[in-house]
């Protein structure tokens, strides 16, 4: 584990949150955002409104940012987002969870309570020093945000099928060169001729 688990979970729901808005909108309502809080563990207050959708949504492009702006610009960004949800660290236990951190009360408004909690987990990776392990997608054309929670920093594809995509590609790839006979094996008979050539003079 590269980070406490509480901060991990979040990192990685800020991320598939983040993700929700590239390719056309993946958030649409109310439904599909009961669908992402439950993947993400959240419990608390829900209003289940449009405002509520809309405030989540809005979220989104502010917490892009820590995929894109450099320490400096992320701790401003953490700090104001601290400030603006009146975050107050507070160890809980509920549920089946272990203690954690809650910065906001549970009546807190949703967008106001992920975007402490999004703000609390940059605060360990910028204390860590890992924003490295804050990416974009490897795969051309892919603009989705990555976190690397992995030992080797080895994640370089988003969740979205990316890593199979590159997979699949470098696959077709070597199979388009191996049955290529104006490629590879062209060059394997030029070879093969010029070592006989050179043979040549020694059985003479
Ligand atoms: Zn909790
Ligand atoms: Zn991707």
């Amino acid at each position: 584990m590269i980070f406490a688990h509480d901060t991990e979970d979040a990192l990685e729901w800020v991320a598939a949150l983040v993700n929700t808005a590239s390719g056309g909108e993946q958030l649409p309502d109310v439904a599909t955002l009961d669908a992402l809080l439950r993947g993400g563990g959240w419990t608390g207050r829900r209003d289940r409104s449009l405002a509520e959708l809309h405030a989540v949504q809005a979220l989104r492009p502010r917490f892009r940012k820590f995929w894109e702006l450099k320490e400096a610009g992320i701790v401003t960004l953490i700090n104001e987002l601290l400030r603006d949800g009146r975050a107050l660290p507070q160890l809980v236990k509920h549920d089946e969870w272990d203690y954690h951190v809650h910065a906001t009360p549970s009546d807190a408004p949703l967008a106001t309570r992920m975007a402490v909690e999004a703000a609390m987990a940059m605060v360990d990776v910028v204390r860590t020093k890992e924003l490295a392990r804050l990416r974009i997608c490897e795969l051309e054309g892919c603009t989705n945000v990555v976190v690397d929670l992995t030992k080797n920093r080895s994640k370089l594809y988003c969740d979205a099928g990316c890593g199979n995509r590159a997979a699949v590609a470098a696959y077709r790839a070597r199979q388009k060169r191996a049955g290529d006979p104006s490629g590879t094996r062209r060059r394997e008979s030029r070879a093969r001729s010029r070592g006989r050539t050179a043979g040549r003079p020694t059985r003479s």
